[in-house]
């Protein structure tokens, strides 16, 4: 399997997911040119993707999403709320009806030879998941716009082989920083973002001898930056409740505009 953030953060996201033969993004909040020099990346074209899936309805996850699954009819999967809130964004333009496929959080479905496990999360939009995917043993997720975790979240990514988790703001930048009062709530609220912090301890309890890798994506662009994440999520693994240490896992800080390194397992 491999997994690569081909664009994260406030302003944009959009991860790939795949197997040799099966082909997926998660989110595409980034513009039709930019996913295509991602995907090119990859060495991977826009008609071979097997299916788009979206966390949620707010426009950093798909922005990008109506003129891309336009030219190459990509299947798109998201919870009935999501494809509401899709529908009603009239900036991606007409979708046509028979791409999208409703899918509920906790029930398993396939594409092609990769299996996805939607997974509810805590965020204000209509109806948010996060997604486990597998293929031949091994498992990925991307959980990102996670207010809070609690251990329903702990269980779905339990025994994965790398993840794309949030990372989104540093408390006590989001704190001193030149967003207005109620934005601050909102980010910090429960259903909101995850925290450096949060962030670390939710790899902490998840942390097992395979987990090879964590890209930290989602970091907000006025409320943190790459090094604070990765240092601040470092360290609270080594303090946490665990026989593990920082450098027993390789972290890696996805870029906003920047296509990350892929990685295999
Ligand atoms: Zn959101
Ligand atoms: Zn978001």
């Amino acid at each position: 399997m491999r997994l690569c953030s081909i664009a994260s953060g406030s302003s944009g996201n959009c991860i790939y997911a795949g197997s040799d033969s099966t082909h997926i993004l998660v989110d595409t909040g980034i513009s039709r040119k930019r996913i295509e020099e991602g995907l090119c990346t990859l060495g991977i074209k826009g008609d071979e993707l097997a299916g788009i899936l979206i966390t949620h309805e707010h426009s950093d996850h798909i922005q990008g999403l109506g003129v891309f699954s336009r030219k190459y009819g990509i299947p798109i999967f998201g919870t009935p709320g999501t494809l509401q809130g899709i529908r009603q964004c009239r900036s991606l333009g007409v979708m046509p009806d028979g791409l999208f496929h409703e899918i509920h959080v906790d029930e398993s479905f396939e594409i092609g030879d990769l299996g996805v496990h939607p997974f509810k999360i805590s965020h204000d939009a209509n109806e948010p998941c996060g997604f486990r995917i597998e293929n031949g043993g091994k498992a990925v997720a991307v959980a990102t716009d996670l207010g809070i975790y609690d251990d329903y979240t702990v269980d779905r990514l339990r025994n994965l082989d790398g993840i794309l988790l949030e990372a989104n703001h540093d408390i006590h930048m989001l704190e001193v920083g030149p967003y207005p009062y109620p934005l601050k709530q909102r980010v910090r609220g429960d259903r909101g973002h995850l925290s450096n912090e949060l962030s670390g301890r939710l790899l902490c309890d998840i942390l097992h001898d395979n987990l090879q890798f964590a890209i930290l994506g989602h970091l907000s662009k006025e409320n943190n930056y790459a090094e604070l994440a990765y240092e601040t999520v470092k360290l609270e693994v080594s303090l946490g409740d665990n026989p593990y240490k920082g450098d027993d896992i390789r972290l890696l800080v996805a870029k906003r505009d920047q296509v990350s390194e892929i990685m295999s397992i």
